[in-house]
């Protein structure tokens, strides 16, 4: 059961529950920290076996924004929301949607709203009706969809991980594998074929894997083969939990560095793994903030020039925490670069060991 005791624990500063009755909304905005600005994150609908099941969802995804954000150097905190849906695939409505907006509306702007697992560009907007604190739509609020940016700051991410494994950011001839050929993957893959690098992909979906193995001479691979295939750089693009103690055991790569969200199964347990086996790791929440970069971004009034210039740095920032980690978790330098950060009150303060 989590309390308010949880909350304390992981540092929240606030828990907001709303329900609006003409709708059916039920649901949950945790505001993790605003040390750093107002605190931007996604609003995710799923149907949770139990609300306590949805509370520490939105706690945990709250307190990663707040890493996330401090790693990206931005000015923001972290926050996120859940909404409770009564039955698996409830269908989204704009009065649902509306309702969120005036939800997150009452925040005063401390929380911003975005897309996540559930909602849409078409979600957003509704919610755009209703409050100005929501980012990531076409209409009603400006945005879009941010893969071709989350794609960008994880290939700069990549170059930081070739650097560091002393192989200079050439990708001429190198063999990159990408599981997941969605939003992020297609446009990673075009990057990586632009770059010179030769690909392997693997879709549970087999046009995409038509797709990318037609534009870009990709290879393909079978869904259960992708993690252990022979590569220089391994890239989850699908799902979170993809790599445990099994996989770290099957890796023929020597860097991980993908854009999917929470790709270790126990983060403290696999990046301590992954270095003992000597695979570098590019944080995840590091080198796929390129997405956070461009809404929040937008939402600072930042041109897109100061956005460019802002994805290229996750290059530096990814560089430094394999510096800090000095053969150690990955991981655990960039929380530990990110509650610096958090602490100082400074986004751009360049190491965890400054004081
Ligand atoms: P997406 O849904 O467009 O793509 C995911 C792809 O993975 C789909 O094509 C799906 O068929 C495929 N897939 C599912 N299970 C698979 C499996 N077992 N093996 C191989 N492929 C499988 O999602 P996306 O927007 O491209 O995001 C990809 C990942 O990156 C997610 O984890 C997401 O949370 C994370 N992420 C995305 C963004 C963004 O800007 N879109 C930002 C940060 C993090």
């Amino acid at each position: 059961m989590h309390t308010i005791e949880t909350m304390t624990q992981m540092g929240h500063e606030r828990v907001c529950f709303h329900q609006d009755t003409e709708s059916g909304l039920k649901a949950i905005i945790a505001v993790h920290s605003t040390k750093l600005g107002n605190a931007l994150g996604g609003t995710r609908r799923w149907h949770y076996a139990s609300e306590d099941d949805a509370l520490y969802d939105v706690l945990r995804l709250s307190q990663g924004m707040s890493y996330k954000s401090a790693c990206a150097g931005l000015p923001m905190g972290g926050a996120k929301s859940v909404v409770l849906l009564p039955e698996p695939n409830w269908a989204p409505t704009e009065a649902e949607a509306r309702a969120m907006g005036r939800f997150v509306d009452t925040l005063n702007g401390v929380y911003i709203a975005a897309e996540d697992v559930g909602t849409s560009i078409q979600y957003i907007d509704w919610m755009a009706q209703e409050t100005n604190h929501v980012k990531g739509g076409e209409t009603a609020c400006d945005g879009g969809d941010p893969s071709p940016w989350t794609a960008k700051g994880t290939f700069n991410g990549m170059k930081a991980c070739l650097h560091y494994a002393g192989q200079g950011d050439d990708f001429t001839g190198l063999r990159v594998a990408i599981q997941g050929m969605g939003h992020v993957g297609m446009y990673l893959a075009e990057l990586l074929h632009d770059a010179g690098a030769s690909l392997v992909v693997s879709d549970i979906n087999t046009a995409r894997v038509e797709e990318a193995c037609s534009r870009f001479g990709a290879e393909s691979v079978g869904v259960d083969d992708i993690l252990a295939t022979p590569c220089d750089i391994l890239a989850p693009c699908a799902l979170g939990a993809v790599i445990g103690p099994a996989q770290i055991e099957a890796l023929q790569t020597n860097i991980l560095c993908g854009a999917a969200n929470n790709i270790l199964v126990n983060p403290d347990r696999d990046a301590a793994a992954l270095a003992d086996s000597g695979v570098l790791y590019g944080p995840d929440f590091v080198v796929n903030a390129g997405g956070v970069i461009h809404l929040a971004g937008l939402y600072l009034g930042y041109t897109i020039d100061d956005l460019q210039e802002r994805n290229d740095a996750i290059e530096h920032t990814t560089a430094q925490i394999l510096s800090d980690a000095d053969g150690g978790s990955t991981y655990d330098a960039a929380i530990a670069l990110a509650k610096a950060r958090i602490e100082s009150g400074n986004p751009l303060q360049e190491s965890c060991h400054a004081s």
